[in-house]
């Protein structure tokens, strides 16, 4: 393995580097729920380099190896290596050159959270753990559900309590022991984190460093599937911000190893009704919050009130000129559909606020000659 450290995002002290390492030992939880002590895993970058463009031919995650924390693949079906293609129906909006799909349904579980629990999993078999838990408003929980049952290992998920019966009946296929919070998902977090005592893994992406690894190899697929280059834009939507930070931070360490030139520019969605990353980006910049949306959303993947990695994707916004874009339940609705019937890809809800941000831009800015990469973080329809 190439891991050499972990530095604490908040204090931006190391810390001691074990299997076992989760939060900043000085910072903890915090004094929020955002404010938490979250590590970041530094590897040795000049052996991962050499690694990385031998690559080794694996059609899944694990060809990335050399940046991950796991010393060989683990007990997990193929996740990853999943397509990057054109959309010809969206090419010119806004004057792009194109834009790109990458088409994270395809994972096994249908989602881009097969990645963390890819690592996840590894890393707890590896361990010897028999029993691993996440908060989830529904896709982590499923994708730890079925990488359960393929590994062995017993599934202890903590859902929202308005999680959909859709998403209770998958967790109910794939065996997971299902613990329905009497809360949001920011209470269902908080009831998941107590289960660490009892010597359960934790899938939890945010807070168990090393998963977000994980999420991070779809940025690196992009850049290798574009010649080992970047992208202008890459739009994502927002949750506990692990993803799109993971992809800014894939982006940065190519850079920082020589391999890319220079760094894409990150866009974040979250929908008008639940965006606390627009919030704080704005009050950052000193721009005027945008006033209250409605007050639910059916983006229910990114309906996050405290996102656990805002520190991660702050840093990576700022360092890529990146910008956060809140849309309407309308927006995403219009962009599921277009996806749809313009570019033949089914995509559940909340994943369309990609292209919704898209357009939205698309409005501010002129983005002639650009290239855009839209992250299509997930295909189970919502309602079957
Ligand atoms: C989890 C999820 C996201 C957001 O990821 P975060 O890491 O929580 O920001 C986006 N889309 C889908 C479909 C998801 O399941
Ligand atoms: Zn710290």
């Amino acid at each position: 393995m190439l891991v050499s450290g972990l530095e604490c995002l908040r204090c931006e002290q190391p810390t001691e580097l074990t299997p076992e390492s989760y939060l900043c030992p000085r910072c903890g939880t915090g004094e929020r729920a955002s404010d938490a002590g979250i590590l970041d895993v530094l590897y040795d970058y000049a052996a991962a380099r050499k690694g990385l463009l031998g690559a080794n031919g694996d059609a899944d995650l694990f060809r990335y190896l050399p940046l991950l924390p796991v010393e060989e693949r683990g007990q997990v079906p193929p996740v990853g290596w999943t397509p990057l293609y054109e959309a010809p129906a969206l090419a010119g909006l806004g004057g792009l050159d194109s834009v790109l799909l990458k088409d994270e349904t395809r994972n096994p579980t249908r989602a881009l959270k097969d990645r963390a629990t890819a690592v996840g999993v590894s890393r707890a078999k590896a361990l010897g753990y028999e029993d691993i838990y996440c908060a989830s408003a529904g896709n982590a929980a499923i994708s730890l559900a079925g990488f359960s049952a393929y590994a062995g290992l017993r599934a202890h998920v903590f859902v929202p309590n308005a999680a959909s019966e859709v998403r209770l009946g998958w967790l109910a296929r794939f065996g997971a022991d299902t613990r329905r919070s009497s809360g949001d998902y920011d209470f269902a977090f908080d009831e998941a984190e107590e289960m660490r005592s009892r010597g359960w893994y934790s899938r939890n992406c945010a807070f168990n460093p090393f998963l977000v690894e994980g999420k991070k190899t779809a940025g690196l697929e992009i850049a290798e599937q574009l010649g080992w280059s970047s992208p202008d834009l890459i739009v994502c939507p927002v949750g506990d911000a692990c993803t799109l930070a993971a992809i800014g931070k894939a982006f940065r360490e190519l850079t920082e190893m020589g391999i890319v030139d220079r760094l894409p520019r990150l866009i974040g969605v979250q929908s008008r009704a639940t965006h606390p990353v627009v919030d704080r980006f704005d009050a950052d910049r000193g721009r005027p919050v945008a006033a209250a949306g409605p007050a639910t959303t059916t983006a229910a993947s990114i309906d996050v009130k405290e996102p656990r990695n805002l520190t991660r994707l702050l840093n990576e916004l700022e360092r890529s000129g990146g910008t956060m874009i809140a849309v309407d339940d309308e927006e995403i609705g219009a962009a599921q559909r277009e996806l749809a019937e313009r570019s033949g890809i089914v995509v559940e809800f909340t994943s369309a606020a990609s292209l919704g941000a898209l357009r939205r831009l698309a409005e501010e800015e002129t983005l002639a000659g650009q290239r855009a990469v839209l992250i299509l973080t997930g295909g189970r329809p919502d309602d079957a």
